[in-house]
Formats: structure tokens, C-alpha cells, sequence
């Protein structure tokens, strides 16, 4: 299958891991819209937010546990923002599920990626 973010958990392109475990890793964004901007993806290829189902959702629990220790890492003591874009109309880009982290700055309200 041709996913870059499956790529990148396989090691064939290079990225900036900040976190990885058995079923998570995250990465710095390649392109940041803030001083910190990590991607956080599950090793599994799914979709999108969108195909969360009860067969895949201990994933998402789990990258939810593990996203404020990166916030603590990263030292977004002053919180941060987390998004998923879903589809076409939501902006997302790559077709593999991902959590931007946003953080090390005071984000503009309407700020999306
Ligand atoms: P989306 O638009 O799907 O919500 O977010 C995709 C994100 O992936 C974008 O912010 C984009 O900069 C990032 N991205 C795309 N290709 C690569 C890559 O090869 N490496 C890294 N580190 N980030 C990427
Ligand atoms: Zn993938």
C-alpha cells in the first residue's frame, strides 16, 4: 500500500520520532504550523477517524494515554491543542489516522492544519 505515514513506521522514509511503542508512534511534522507540531499515529493502517470502531478503539484509548506524556516531554506546560482531520471536506491529506499535537505557543482560536 502506498501510505507515506506507513512508510515512515516501516523506516523506509525518514522522520523525527518523539515517541514509539509497540502500537504508537509519533513524529515531527514536516511541515509545523507551530513551534511544536507532532503527529501521532497508530502503527496500524486505519483510515481515518472515521473507521473507529469497537474492533480498533483500545488503539485510540491508548494514543490518548500516551499523548500527554509527549505534552509533558515537549514541555507544553501551558497546554496545547490536539486535532484530527477526517476526509476531503475536513482537510485531511494523508489517509492514515493521525492527532496533530500543537503546542509552544498561544494557538489563534480558528487555528487548524
Ligand atoms: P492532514 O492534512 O492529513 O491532517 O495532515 C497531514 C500532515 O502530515 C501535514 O501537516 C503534513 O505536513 C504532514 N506530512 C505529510 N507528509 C509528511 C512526511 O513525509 N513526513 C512528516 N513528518 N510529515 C508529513
Ligand atoms: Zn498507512
Amino acid at each position: 500500500m502506498d501510505c507515506v505515514f506507513c512508510g515512515i513506521i516501516r523506516g523506509d522514509i525518514p522522520s523525527k520520532k518523539v515517541y514509539e511503542d509497540d502500537t504508537v508512534l509519533a513524529f515531527r511534522d514536516i511541515n509545523p504550523e507551530a513551534p511544536v507540531h507532532i503527529l501521532v499515529v497508530p502503527k496500524d493502517h486505519i483510515a481515518s477517524a472515521d473507521m473507529i470502531d469497537t474492533t480498533n478503539s483500545e488503539i485510540i484509548a491508548h494514543i490518548f494515554e500516551v499523548i500527554p506524556q509527549i505534552a509533558k516531554d515537549e514541555d507544553l506546560t501551558g497546554g496545547y491543542r490536539v486535532i484530527t482531520n477526517v476526509g476531503p471536506d475536513g482537510g485531511q491529506s494523508v489517509p492514515h489516522l493521525h492527532f496533530h499535537i500543537l503546542g509552544g505557543a498561544k494557538l489563534p482560536i480558528h487555528m487548524g492544519v
